[in-house]
């Protein structure tokens, strides 16, 4: 039996009640997506994971991959595994029927990618980056370029790539170099990428790297970026790839997780130029890119979740079966998970991984009502809350998985130190997550100066609002969830003050934003994750007086009030953080540190 069951009825439940489904099966482009479909997609997705890709992960990461005559090498299993995904169709779950994709909305493609990420994050990175190149090209390109491309990258026979960073420009790409030059009806691109994900391999006939470069007129900074489409094969009249283009692997980089992801320093234009062609408007790339960048977000805040949950999962396992020490009232020595402070980290696993689910694939739901929704002010709202929720989806999902993972080596005690049980690998796997996409630094500071501050906080008072919606509900179920909602309530109100604080402080202190943007994206991650679980636990209320299943439903409001009493309790600590402002964090001199 494979040790990764997905946990297919948790994310039914989670995408229906708590993502609102039937608000986005109710959109036009979704009327023939129903309940029974979402089922059978998550049951086939859990197979395909748990039976194929999850037995792929460990010899990933014990073999990594190399680079042999100018060409990546990764593990055979995985060229095996990259053919059948393609043959099922999965690359292009979500993609635009137009270029042969399945059209399903992002509240339902977004729990596969969660379990393609806890099955083999390594692997799932490629067909990732692939939707997020399509997204970016099916907005932005020509047709022509679409008509070339898209279709092919739809179907998995190419795959797709990212390419922003370089040497001197990571968190900031006004600095990046990399430059482009008109040559006939293309572009000669050269300049030196790093970290780049999947860079090169040949599990695809074609690799289409997405390249950020400048023109040689451009402005300096952010407004002189343009994007670039270049093929690693040039392309046949016929379209079927030729010649290779002038874009090389130079090495891969040795590191911390995800062995099998090959992380690639790539040379454009070494040997004269390599063929690209312009996405979108010149000069205007960086917003191009932002399509791929803010998709490919979302998706880093998903492999959070599955790596925690996949951790949870052998955590519960190994928990169960190791006996270790006594228990009051018990006879004989107990198995671990009977022990309380097991306990905690088990529950403290489940409530975070199912918190940083409802924040997903909630964001998700706001994104498929902002593209797909027929009323253009309705559209407006959502697309608002969706930018809003991006950046927490991210980097909140991703600093509870380092929490959830840790706690999975814990649980193991010395056994989650040594590599066999695997859950040092989803340790070291998920690290990454707070870094790449923008760091989670970055994300936060993205979250308050940009979510927060430019409308006066109107986009998250609105959301508070809707929050508090919940309150009602939480009163009349009583005693049952009286903690629930005396903690969600004082949350909110930690969270309301500190929005104050922040829209107040800005002008007063230019250094307020970056140096209380973490504890606010952590604030208002845990306040939204908070709402979430009690959602769920009335949902799970009302479906238990109607006769339903005690276990799974009961389940629900567990978690709802553990979180209530040992989750949002942080917000206080969080809160005053924010308050305290910049005063001793900016008060050391630099060469005093
Ligand atoms: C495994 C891996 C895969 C990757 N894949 C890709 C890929 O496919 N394509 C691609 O283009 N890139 C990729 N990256 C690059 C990744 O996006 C960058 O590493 C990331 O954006 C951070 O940039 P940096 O490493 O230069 O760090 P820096 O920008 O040097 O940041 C260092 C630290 O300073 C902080 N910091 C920087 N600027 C500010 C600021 N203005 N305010 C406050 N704090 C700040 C950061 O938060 C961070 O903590 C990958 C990286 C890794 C490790």
């Amino acid at each position: 039996m494979s040790d990764y069951q997905a946990p297919v009825r948790q994310m039914r439940f989670t995408i229906e009640h708590l993502a609102d489904f039937p608000a986005v099966a109710a959109l036009p482009d979704f009327s023939a997506v129903d309940l029974d479909t979402v089922e059978s997609v998550l049951e086939e997705a859990a197979k395909f994971a748990g039976n194929v890709l999850a037995p792929t992960n460990w010899i990933g990461d014990q073999q990594g991959v190399r680079v042999v005559d100018r060409a990546v090498q990764v593990p055979q299993s995985f060229t095996d595994v990259y053919v059948q995904f393609c043959e099922a169709g999965w690359p292009g779950i979500a993609s635009n029927p137009e270029f042969g994709g399945q059209g399903l909305p992002k509240t339902v493609s977004l729990a596969c990618d969660e379990m393609w990420a806890a099955a083999n994050v390594a692997f799932a990175l490629c067909p990732e980056l692939s939707q997020g190149a399509i997204l970016a090209m099916d907005r932005h390109a020509t047709d022509e370029l679409k008509q070339t491309y898209l279709e092919k990258l739809v179907s998995g026979q190419w795959a797709g790539t990212m390419c922003l960073t370089e040497p001197q420009a990571g968190s900031d790409l006004s600095s990046l170099t990399s430059t482009a030059e008109p040559n006939g009806d293309r572009y000669l691109v050269r300049g030196q990428k790093i970290y780049i994900t999947w860079g090169d391999h040949s599990m695809a006939e074609n690799l289409v790297h997405l390249v950020l470069a400048r023109l040689p007129d451009a402005p300096p900074g952010t407004r002189g970026i343009s994007l670039f489409v270049v093929p690693k094969f040039k392309l046949n009249a016929d379209g079927s790839p030729g010649e290779p283009n002038d874009v090389f692997p130079v090495s891969v980089e040795h590191k911390l997780g995800i062995h099998a992801s090959p992380t690639c320093v790539l040379a454009f234009g070494d040997e004269g130029g390599a063929e690209g062609w312009v996405v979108g408007k010149p000069n205007e790339g960086l917003a191009a890119m932002f399509t791929m960048m803010n998709y490919m977000r979302l998706g880093v805040g998903a492999q959070g979740v599955g790596l925690s949950d996949r951790s949870y999962q052998k955590s519960v396992v190994y928990a169960r079966d190791r006996v270790q020490g006594r228990a009051p009232g018990e006879k004989g020595r107990v198995a671990i998970i009977r022990h309380p402070d097991v306990r905690r980290m088990l529950l403290l696993m489940r409530t975070l991984t199912q918190a940083s689910r409802a924040i997903c694939y909630y964001t998700a739901s706001c994104l498929d009502r902002a593209s797909h929704g027929a009323d253009a002010e309705a559209a407006a709202q959502w697309q608002s809350r969706a930018d809003l929720m991006t950046p927490i989806a991210k980097a909140w999902c991703t600093e509870v998985a380092q929490e959830a993972t840790e706690l999975g080596v814990q649980v193991h005690g010395g056994m989650g130190y040594v590599e066999e049980t695997g859950v040092a690998q989803y340790y070291r796997d998920v690290r990454v997550a707070s870094i790449y996409e923008g760091t989670n630094g970055i994300q936060a500071i993205d979250l308050v100066g940009r979510k927060l501050l430019r409308d006066g906080g109107a986009t998250v008072s609105a959301f508070v609002s809707d929050m508090r919606a919940a309150d009602a509900p939480l009163a009349n179920a009583g005693e049952e969830l009286a903690a629930v909602r005396a903690a969600l309530s004082r949350a909110l109100d930690e969270l309301v003050q500190s929005s104050t604080y922040l829209v107040a402080g800005e002008k007063r202190d230019p250094e307020l934003v970056s140096a209380a943007a973490f504890d606010y994206m952590m604030l208002i991650g845990t306040v939204i994750g908070g709402w979430q679980l009690a959602r769920g636990a009335l949902v799970a209320l009302e479906q238990m007086a109607a006769g339903g299943d005690k276990a799974f439903l009961g389940t629900q409001v567990v978690m709802a009030r553990f979180y209530a009493e040992h989750v949002l309790p942080r917000c206080s600590a969080h809160a005053a953080a924010v308050r305290a402002g910049s005063a001793s964090t900016m008060a050391l001199a630099a060469e005093n540190f």
